[in-house]
């Protein structure tokens, strides 16, 4: 059920609106305090730069997809937490497939966090979702659960131009098509110890307890976030996907 709305770009055919319309539940956000109204004949002017660092509340998945929308301010709330993104020009696959307001994810210098491959390519929305999460869900929980430091996350990547479930039974479209979603597999601590979605899940070991509070993490930060809860196909990876859905399980 990977569902995805958004981004649409002027440049994508009406009909592929339609057919990317989400039917996810849509839940009413929490408000979120803003800035102080701006004088009057001003422009507002963006906060940028504090979204990384905030701790996750109610209002962190609309700021995600805010700050998110619009790549300038994107990579201004990334290279202010000095994430760095490196943006790639805008390419069409196909129909479905695109890489829209996408670059490559690098290292994070806030952390010591880093990913595995390195340098993968996804849209810059979902590069801030990820950099939220890695500094305010991974890394803390990890200390706080596993005592000890996440050095590693594993993925399986962002972009693959296809239908969810890799087409079996469905025919939509997934949001790795527009490299949307981004696949992790687990994290490596600097202890040496190795936590994976396949072997780590199940239970209520400190290790189960860790994955259930990342992906619990993640659902108020991503749109539509996928576990082995959710169906087999998913038993070795969390779907994290910044897209404007509401899923979660
Ligand atoms: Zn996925």
């Amino acid at each position: 059920m990977t569902l995805r709305a958004g981004p649409l770009r002027s440049a994508l055919a009406a009909g592929l609106a339609a057919a990317l319309a989400a039917c996810s539940p849509m839940l009413p956000d929490a408000p979120r305090p803003g800035p102080s109204p701006a004088a009057p004949g001003r422009p507002e002017a963006p906060l940028v730069g504090g979204l990384i660092n905030r701790p996750i509340d109610g209002g962190t998945r609309s700021a995600v997809l805010r700050e998110g929308a619009e790549l300038t301010r994107c990579v201004a709330e990334l290279t202010a937490a000095r994430v760095s993104f490196s943006p790639t020009p805008d390419r069409v696959d196909s129909e479905n497939c695109h890489q829209i307001q996408a670059g490559l994810l690098g290292a994070d210098m806030g952390t010591v966090a880093r990913m595995n491959p390195g340098q993968p390519k996804m849209t810059c929305q979902l590069a801030l979702a990820v950099s939220v999460w890695r500094r305010q869900s991974l890394e803390p929980a990890a200390r706080e659960i596993l005592g000890s430091d996440v050095v590693q996350i594993d993925h399986f990547g962002a972009y693959a131009c296809r239908n969810v479930n890799n087409g079996v039974g469905s025919t939509r479209i997934s949001a790795h098509a527009q490299a949307a979603a981004l696949d992790v597999a687990g994290v490596r601590l600097r202890d040496g110890r190795r936590i994976s979605l396949t072997e780590d899940w199940h239970g209520d070991g400190p290790e189960a307890r860790f994955l259930r509070r990342i992906r619990d993490d993640a659902c108020r930060i991503f749109g539509t976030v996928l576990s082995p809860d959710y169906n087999a196909v998913h038993h070795d990876h969390l779907h994290l996907e910044a897209t404007d859905t509401r899923f979660c399980r």
